[in-house]
């Protein structure tokens, strides 16, 4: 852990048209309650300047963006957490990614329904769990090559069967239930910002019997009535240092040197290069044939990629690899 900034140094004055990224992770009281607090500004803008989706899917993707880089803060392991939504309404598929360094990228796939009848903004039911078949996953990927990457998936309803209207709750309850850390969150974006609070039980605080787990639970019960008390319009709104200040004064809160979380595609040439080699000699040169080159656009940040004649022989010629090319915004 970075060094710690104890109890709340007083802020610089914010300037009204500042728009920062920042995660801070913290702890509370005598270390049972731990959490993390994100704000994307800046980042959250140059995603939306990339890639335009109807309101509830915009809304939706700033909120996963948030949650990624919250969920990664949580979590000891190096590698890419990818959380995704998959649909069975107007939004078939949402993606955000965070990298080890809060590298972070989104995008989501619609069909033509949401222009026709654009869902009410927000509202997963909505847009991804019409049937009862939509699905949230999270997959870390480790850095280290050879590592299996772990997958956990939860449906879009509590254990009754109710949906479950926002990203929040169905998070809630994957952490539950997949990681068995009682945990607190809450999410919200606008055209501004995405932001996001995690509060979360230390993993085995003060033991499973006793006086010190009836403490740790004391303590995470606290923080979440405290936390309760946040409004939307404040998570969005405040700086999520004056927002702990505010929310969690009392609790002996220590605040962590703050991450900087950025907008980061990682696609290049290369990786496109064996997409292509996955789809296929034959699909390749059809395409070749057809338009004279091989059009890819990153669906994360639209970059665009070209394979001449020259490049999609090398594609296929056994041995040979791209270069990796920076990636070129459109
Ligand atoms: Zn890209």
């Amino acid at each position: 852990m970075p060094a710690i900034c104890v109890n709340f140094p007083p802020l610089p004055q914010p300037e009204a048209a500042e728009m920062t990224d920042s995660l801070f992770k913290f702890m509370l009281g005598e270390g049972h309650v731990r959490g993390v607090a994100v704000r994307l500004g800046d980042a959250w803008q140059e995603m939306l300047r990339r890639r335009r989706h109807g309101s509830g899917v915009q809304e939706l993707l700033g909120e996963m963006s948030a949650a990624s880089a919250l969920l990664a803060g949580s979590l000891k392991f190096d590698g890419t957490l990818i959380l995704q939504i998959h649909g069975d309404g107007p939004l078939r598929l949402a993606v955000a990614e965070c990298q080890p360094d809060f590298g972070l990228r989104a995008t989501a796939k619609e069909i033509e329904e949401s222009q026709a009848e654009e869902p009410s903004a927000g509202d997963l039911v909505g847009l991804a769990n019409r049937h009862g078949a939509g699905r949230c996953v999270i997959t870390l990927d480790p850095r280290q090559p050879g590592q299996q990457p772990y997958q956990g998936i939860v449906g879009l309803a509590d254990a009754e069967g109710r949906s479950l209207h926002d990203l929040s709750a169905v998070l809630r309850q994957y952490l539950d239930q997949s990681e068995q850390i009682p945990s607190w969150l809450m999410l919200a974006a606008d055209e501004r910002a995405a932001c996001g609070l995690l509060v979360q039980r230390m993993p085995g605080a003060g033991g499973t019997a006793g006086s010190d787990a009836a403490r740790a639970d004391e303590d995470f019960s606290r923080a979440v009535h405290l936390a309760s008390t946040l409004q939307r319009a404040e998570l969005l709104e405040l700086e999520p240092q004056e927002l702990l200040r505010r929310l969690f004064w009392e609790e002996g809160a220590r605040v962590f040197e703050p991450l900087r979380p950025r907008f980061h595609c990682t696609c290049s040439k290369q990786r496109v290069a064996q997409m292509l080699r996955m789809l296929g000699r034959e699909e390749v040169e059809s395409v070749l044939a057809e338009r004279g080159q091989v059009d890819v656009t990153c669906e994360f940040c639209g970059a665009g990629y070209a394979f001449d004649l020259v490049d999609a022989a090398q594609l296929f010629h056994a041995g040979v690899d791209q270069p990796p090319g920076p990636a070129q915004p459109q």
